[in-house]
């Protein structure tokens, strides 16, 4: 529930290799991204991308989309949908082929010239976009087709996009006066600068902090694997002989969860909680302040209460109240539970003598341990059976029996990074569906998390089905020199999700860009990923692809009912500390008037509103909470518990036809993994399912009801 989709070109960041530059053919600076790409698939021609071509590509890519945006909106022919929808749905291409580029390598390899390019170029794209969505003459023309459809035969798909534009255009100020528009853009630039330094700060803070182990005792109670990878990243880190942790998730979970040093536990854990609020020149807390005021302001003279208000119109929830429902309820099972298991954790620290209250540097600690006592369940024991590799194999034969698609390895094709590897996609009868990426191991220039995006999306332009390049990203466990990389179930369960984004991808089947693949609202966009999370550990699902990567031998059902029995174990807690970050958001942003906070302060009150208790924090406090704070998801952390109410019924209809029944798997891609956005999702789920969803399914899969 912690991963990330980009959806929203304009939020992403990412690098080019400095590779890049040996063995190009001279050529223009940015010329690269002018036209196609004349490789295999089109994919992006990384080998020949050098840093130098994207601030040239991004200046012609802006002045080329604005010149196709005046001429749309001088042109002295009446409105059509085509010469004007149509028109500007195939605006813009040199600037979108060299966005998904440089932003999706500025999150998954980025360096200091591409961090320093993308702040110099976020407010030039935020005035570039302005100028289209304040410019009256293209509004006006969308406004007439808009305000009478009547004779232009428009189906659902064309309706919802022109409807979509009107809106957009209504939504980013058009209505305002000129006085309101001009603050209107300073609002967006600055707010896009801010949210970027947010993030930049993180990856900083995220970066600078190490944790030198010099002396083997500190490493008791360590597994082998995590001892092999902190001497590993001693030794990248020029600390030969020495052990290194860091506030990588790989990194510090693990020791969290195995160090018995209790206080370089608290040492770590601190580390990791305190980011950006260190009072240093990372530090975030103006920079959230300034956010969430600059987003009071623009909410407001857009004529809505708050931003939260303003967000959730676009979405399945409608209001702030529908998502504080739907978060007070679960809250009401969470809490409860995860005071009942804190109780018994701390019984278990008196057992052996612990003299002290349990803290929250404890808690994976003593819940690995009480894992083991329960279900002696080791995650050491079952990683071996979780070879990345083997996973990857899992996923894809998943999505083979479900869907009849086949995935073939592409060799010598241009990537980004060595690590990077690239698959042709075949659908059901042989043809050609997508490309598909994966790059999941951990680098300094890499964003924390997992995500998917795409280098190219879905449309159909002139008749011909342009078929789209998708990766994941992710920062799971990396081989050591010994040790292949074996996943954890958390991982494990991260690569089924963040492969369910990329088949809404794949699958996209639409005609016009803006609607395909996971250009849905934010609270829709996680059922995709969240329901192929289901399959993961399901135990038929297990047998086909979690074998021993030593021996080959398949799970045994032992360790398999372990797994499912062990599944609802520390739910309490996970969904404590995630419903605990998703009302810190929406505080946030139902906030009405601008003025200065303390952030320590609102947060602190925020939770004792909620009750949370001190052993417990909220999944990201939020001074690092980049997902809305630089990320794209203001008021939408709620959507993951929101998509779960239709993940949870949705795999119900697979429960009760069995797992890889094709046509239940058939209806879910007509109805939904095919559909995009040319339709409304609530419509679309309920073709797929009959109805509406039940969220008792979203309880009884936590286990908080029978
Ligand atoms: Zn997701």
């Amino acid at each position: 529930m912690r991963k990330f989709l980009f959806i929203l070109l304009a939020v992403m960041t990412l690098l080019a290799c400095n590779n890049a530059n040996t063995g190009k053919t001279g050529g223009e600076p940015g010329a690269i991204f002018y036209t196609e790409y004349d490789t295999p698939f089109g994919m992006p021609p990384f080998d020949r991308i050098s840093f130098e071509d994207y601030k040239p590509a991004f200046l012609k890519g802006m002045e080329e989309e604005a010149k196709e945006i005046e001429a749309i909106a001088n042109n002295s022919e009446t409105p059509t949908f085509e010469n004007t929808i149509v028109a500007m749905e195939n605006s813009g291409r040199i600037l979108t082929r060299v966005s998904r580029v440089f932003y999706g390598l500025r999150s998954a390899e980025t360096n200091d010239s591409i961090q320093a390019l993308a702040v110099e170029l976020s407010p030039l794209l935020s005035e570039h976009r302005d100028n289209i969505n304040l410019n009256e003459k293209l509004f006006n023309r969308i406004k007439t087709l808009h305000d009478d459809t009547t004779g232009m035969n428009l189906n659902t798909e064309q309706y919802r996009v022109l409807d979509n534009y009107y809106k957009n255009f209504v939504r980013s100020g058009i209505l305002l006066s000129e006085a309101e528009k001009s603050r209107l853009r300073e609002i967006n630039k600055e707010l896009s600068s801010l949210t970027l330094a947010f993030g930049n700060n993180l990856l900083n803070e995220t970066n600078d902090f190490k944790l030198v182990i010099d002396n083997e005792e500190d490493l008791a109670g360590l597994p082998e694997g995590v001892i092999a990878a902190a001497a590993e990243a001693a030794n990248a880190a020029g600390e030969e002989g020495k052990w290194v942790f860091g506030l990588q998730k790989p990194s510090w979970l693990p020791f969290l969860q195995y160090s018995e040093k209790r206080d370089l536990r608290e040492k770590l854990y601190k580390a990791m909680y305190m980011r950006g609020d260190n009072d240093n020149k990372n530090d975030n807390k103006q920079i959230i302040n300034d956010i969430v005021n600059l987003r009071i302001e623009k909410a407001q003279m857009l004529g809505y209460k708050t931003h939260a208000d303003f967000v959730l119109e676009e979405s399945m929830a409608k209001t702030p109240e529908n998502v504080y429902k739907l978060l007070n309820d679960v809250w009401a099972y969470a809490l409860p539970q995860a005071k009942k298991e804190a109780a018994e954790l701390q019984k278990l620290i008196d057992a052996e003598g612990g003299n002290f209250k349990l803290a929250s540097w404890d808690w994976w600690y003593y819940t690995e341990k009480l894992r083991q006592q329960k279900y002696s369940l080791n995650e050491e024991e079952i990683k071996p059976y979780f070879k990345m590799e083997n996973v990857r194999e899992g996923v894809f034969e998943v999505a083979n029996r479900l869907y009849g698609l086949n995935f073939r390895k592409l060799e010598n094709v241009p990537v980004y990074h060595p690590e990077v590897e690239a698959y042709e996609v075949l659908d059901a009868d042989g043809s050609h569906l997508a490309v598909f990426y994966t790059d999941y191991f951990p680098r300094t220039g890499k964003n924390a998390g997992a995500w998917m995006s795409s280098f190219r999306g879905q449309q159909v332009i002139e008749g011909e089905n342009i078929r789209p390049l998708i990766y994941n990203v992710g920062n799971f466990t990396r081989p050591t020199g010994t040790t292949p990389s074996l996943l954890t179930l958390d991982e494990v369960e991260t690569l089924f999700h963040e492969f369910g984004h990329a088949l809404h991808g794949m699958m996209s089947n639409v005609t016009y860009s803006s609607v395909a693949g996971t250009s849905v609202s934010r609270d829709f966009v996680e059922l995709p990923s969240q329901i192929m999370e289901h399959w993961a550990f399901h135990p038929e699902v297990l047998k086909l692809y979690a074998k021993h990567y030593q021996t080959g031998e398949v799970i045994p059902d032992e360790l398999i009912a372990k797994i499912d029995a062990a599944s609802k174990f520390n739910m309490g807690f996970i969904t404590t500390e995630f419903v605990a970050a998703a009302l810190l958001d929406m505080d946030y942003h139902t906030q009405n008037t601008v003025k200065s906070f303390d952030v320590r302060e609102f947060e602190k009150k925020s939770m004792e509103k909620i009750g949370l208790i001190d052993e417990i924090i909220p999944r990201y406090r939020s001074t690092y909470f980049s997902h809305i704070f630089s990320g794209g998801y203001s008021a939408g952390y709620y959507a993951y518990l929101w998509a779960e109410v239709l993940d949870a019924d949705a795999f119900q209809a697979f429960v009760e036809n069995g797992i890889f029944d094709k046509t239940t798997a058939a209806k879910f891609r007509d109805n939904v993994l095919s559909k995009g956005n040319s339709d409304d999702p609530m419509e679309l789920y309920k073709r797929f399912r009959g109805a509406e969803p039940n969220p008792v399914y979203l309880l009884k899969n936590r286990g908080f009801i029978e």
